[in-house]
């Protein structure tokens, strides 16, 4: 297998030089190069395998300059012996009703789903470092994080061979939970900084830092290269691949669906990583029926699904599903690849309408080609609350506001279109990593005195109580949050986190920031 760029000016890289480039250098995304499938035979037989074997037969097909053992180092690391999931399986199915389950993708260290990908990145990254010729080469991974992706990929990569990592958050713009996460984060190649900014100020600090040529060429004498975990990287693409055949055969295996049957799958969407990874499992031969892409109210990616028209030009809301609080879709531009007929001088041109006028139209048979596999809509906030609420009330079953949105919409698709194909919807975060607005949801309405009690609590009693009320567990790794020592102290202004980055990476540094 041979990794090529959307765009077309390269062609032929190895999956090791696609991981740790992570984007091409034409600025298009790497995909790959020749088809996968696996045919009814060999669907059999990985119906019967555990996650990790699993895992490593999807790899070996994609990862072809990794040897057998290579591979096994990286998928036993992630979800065998070494697995830091909360159970055998990381990655269990539940059923919910008749017709519909839940994949919850919220059983490893950090509680969302983010965590399947990032726990193996780092290994794919050790094992594609080892290939090099320039030995001498560590690589940087600098990542600005609005709460989940920093945190995933701080447990990542803590300890990682030959890699460190820098995570940047905004000082005020994440939860009391997400910034403990990452401030009592342990490791020894690790650092955390808070930036006295908003999430974009530290996005775009580092987006300079990436850019700034003169700073690479000093980081480059001290032996560094820098790198991201961002999601356009396909070595967090793959391993999300496994996870939709695993579901799959999760029904075949409790007799929900027999081999062969379709199956819909229902994907809470952002950047468009997730629900490519349902794609491309398509593309290899998973028996699907639709892919139901559901967006919160910034829903231009529901609109384009639907009118194959990309417009970026409208007001960013904040909303209770942050980690989809996006208006780029940074993914979208492998989907449109492949479906206007692997057409690289169209992507490019659609990418740089994006880029100048925020906008793109895609043509008619593009758009015939998405419509024909993907169905889309959107969710309020108000009807988001009401999903967590119902879910709870029916099923006794607790969902964040992320998974909401996906089963808002996919009740939205069985009213208009009547299909009951078996349907997974994706849980990508545990409802206790956003307890404030689920247990505001399920509170009853009309008990002002219980409201008033959540308001008062700080985010850790908030645990307890959501725990207490519902008798769902809270996962380990945010229960010993409150106790854990803060290791992390730093805040520096924007303009000083290239000191920050000298300083981490070279020693040297001029004055000290403050501490908090
Ligand atoms: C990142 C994230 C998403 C969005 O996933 P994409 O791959 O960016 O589409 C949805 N839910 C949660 C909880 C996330 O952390």
């Amino acid at each position: 297998m041979t990794y090529k760029s959307t765009r077309g000016a390269v062609s032929g890289v190895s999956f090791s030089e696609a991981v740790l480039k992570g984007i091409a250098p034409d600025g298009g995304l790497f995909v790959p190069e020749q088809n996968v499938r696996f045919d009814s035979l060999a669907l059999a037989e990985m119906c019967e395998m555990d996650y990790k074997t699993l895992a490593a037969h999807i790899f070996r097909k994609y990862a072809t300059d990794f040897t057998d053992g290579e591979i096994e180092y990286c998928v036993d690391r992630a979800y065998g012996s070494g697995s830091r999931f909360d159970g055998p399986d990381p990655a269990p199915v539940t059923h919910l009703n008749g017709t519909l389950s839940v994949l919850e993708l919220w059983h490893g260290p950090t509680a969302a789903f983010k965590d399947l990908a990032l726990q193996v990145l780092p290994a794919f990254m050790s094992v594609a470092l080892r290939k090099r010729s320039e030995q001498s080469r560590k690589i940087a991974i600098l990542t600005a994080t609005s709460g989940d992706t920093g945190k995933a990929a701080l447990e990542g990569f803590r300890d990682a061979d030959g890699i460190d990592i820098m995570v940047f958050f905004p000082e005020k713009g994440v939860s009391e939970i997400q910034k403990r996460q990452m401030i009592t984060q342990e490791g020894k190649n690790v650092r955390v900084v808070a930036v006295s900014g908003n999430f974009d100020d530290a996005q775009t600090g580092v987006k300079h830092i990436f850019g700034d040529r003169e700073f690479n060429e000093l980081l480059s004498e001290h032996g560094w290269q820098l790198s991201s975990a961002n999601s356009i990287n396909f070595g967090r693409l793959l391993p999300q691949i496994v996870y939709y055949f695993h579901a799959y055969f999760a029904l075949v295996r409790s007799e929900r669906i027999s081999m062969g049957t379709k199956v819909n799958f229902v994907v809470p969407t952002g950047n468009f990583g997730d629900i490519l990874a349902a794609y491309y499992a398509f593309k290899a031969g998973l028996p699907v029926g639709k892919l139901i892409c559901a967006a919160n109210s910034n829903n231009v990616v529901s609109d384009f699904l639907r009118t194959g028209f990309y417009d970026a030009n409208r007001e960013f809301k904040l909303t209770i599903s942050p980690a989809m609080d996006i208006l780029i879709s940074s993914n979208l531009e492998r989907l449109i690849y492949d479906m206007s007929g692997e057409d690289e001088k169209a992507t490019a041109r659609l990418m740089m309408e994006l880029g100048k006028q925020g906008c793109y139209n895609v043509s008619r048979s593009t758009l015939a080609g998405i419509t024909s596999l993907f169905w889309s809509d959107w969710s309020s906030e108000d009807e988001t609350r009401a999903a967590i609420a119902g879910v709870w009330k029916e099923s006794r079953y607790l969902i964040d506001p992320h998974t909401a949105v996906g089963i808002d919409v996919y009740d939205k698709y069985v009213i208009s279109t009547g299909d009951m194909t078996p349907t997974v919807a994706v849980a990508t975060a545990s409802p206790f990593k956003f307890n404030r607005s689920v247990a505001e949801s399920i509170a009853d309405a009309n008990d002002p005195a219980l409201r008033d009690k959540l308001a008062a609590v700080n985010e850790f009693e908030l645990l307890r109580l959501l725990s207490d009320s519902t008798g769902c567990r809270v996962p380990a790794s945010l229960a010993t949050l409150e106790s854990r020592p803060v290791l992390h102290n730093r805040v520096c202004a924007t303009a000083r986190m290239k000191e920050e980055v000298q300083n981490f990476l070279t020693g040297s540094l001029g004055s000290e920031p403050a501490a908090f």
